[in-house]
């Protein structure tokens, strides 16, 4: 679970609800700096390099309001985003995240998610009889705070008595156990993301085992949710083949009789997120040369560096092959 070592407080939330719940938690905790934010502006989070900005951003929790409630797109997952919280205190060197969140990337609890729900609803209306689905860490990893948002829980009630709308979210965190209880009506699925040993240690800092993401999986298997892995993202590096060989090996000797469903990514970047990751990670080790990549251009204007095209047709045959060999039941959503 996350400790932050800051909280900054939005003035107007201590009074009521989360927010004061929140607040009598955290005040008298030696550990922890309160702050307010009077504007909603987030002010006073210190750092001076980029590194430590960024640091000192990971170890702050804001608690405030979402203002906006309109929901963002989210393709290929699902039809929107589902703004429960943002941030995340993972410091994953690749993450899409660097690139979103500004130099100092705090984690942030919405603390009016009653109105967030009800956006959700309208948007459901809006779409019947079709489905809608709601994707909940589009700009966070939401588990490792959960034990001081309740958001999820929240989430996956609602969602449990809507038979329009479906509700999804991916995590590498393990603390799982107060979803496990709650009545979730077969409509939440959860997604573990996963990669081999190597690429956890080396890239994913402040982030549990692959061993630990496991066994948190197989609880929420046991306790009826649809489980999906996400294996991204995969680095076609040396030996890349063994090792992700072995991990899906190890992924079948727990589930290859459950039901479960996989989503690949393959690494990309783009030119600003090199940038923003050689600032904050100068030691990076990364593979971003451009030279050995193929340039696409994104759907939002900006372009990425993927693999070339080659290369992940191998991948794309290796998971597909590897995948229907050790998962009887396995389904693939995409591989891209
Ligand atoms: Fe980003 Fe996920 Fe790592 Fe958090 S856990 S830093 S959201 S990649």
């Amino acid at each position: 679970m996350f400790e932050p070592k800051r909280v900054i407080f939005e003035k107007k939330v201590i009074e009521y609800g989360l927010g004061k719940e929140l607040f009598h938690k955290f005040k008298n905790n030696k550990n922890v700096e309160i702050m307010f934010s009077k504007s909603g502006r987030i002010t006073g989070i210190p750092g001076s390099t980029p590194s430590e900005k960024y640091g000192e951003g990971k170890n702050t929790l804001v608690v405030g309001e979402r203002k906006t409630l309109e929901f963002q797109s989210c393709k290929p997952s699902a039809h929107y985003q589902l703004p429960l919280v943002s941030g995340c205190m993972g410091m994953c060197e690749y993450c899409y995240l660097n690139t979103q969140m500004g130099k100092k990337p705090y984690i942030k609890i919405h603390t009016n998610l009653q109105e967030i729900l009800n956006k959700a609803g309208e948007y459901i209306e809006k779409r019947k009889p079709e489905i809608t689905i709601f994707e909940g860490a589009a700009t966070s990893d939401p588990v490792p705070i959960e034990g001081y948002s309740g958001a999820l829980e929240a989430a996956i009630k609602y969602f449990s008595k809507n038979e329009y709308s479906k509700f999804r979210f991916v995590t590498k965190y393990t603390d799982v156990d107060n979803l496990l209880n709650i009545e979730h009506n077969g409509k939440t699925m959860i997604r573990f993301s996963i990669n081999t040993d190597e690429i956890i240690k080396v890239y994913e800092h402040r982030t549990p085992c692959l061993q630990k993401r496991l066994e948190a999986a197989y609880k929420i298997s046991e306790s009826g949710y649809e489980l999906g892995f996400i294996i991204a993202p995969v680095f076609l590096c040396n030996k890349w083949e063994n090792q992700y060989l072995q991990l899906l090996i190890k992924v079948a000797d727990i589930f290859k009789d459950k039901k479960i469903r996989f989503e690949i990514i393959s690494h990309r970047f783009t030119k600003r997120a090199k940038e923003n990751i050689i600032n904050i990670f100068p030691k990076t080790m990364l593979p971003m040369e451009e030279e050995i990549r193929k340039f696409k251009y994104g759907q939002f204007g900006y372009g990425k560096y993927v693999y070339r095209k080659d290369e992940f047709k191998r991948m794309e045959e290796f998971f597909k092959e590897n995948i229907e060999r050790y998962f009887k039941n396995g389904n693939i959503d995409y591989i891209i």
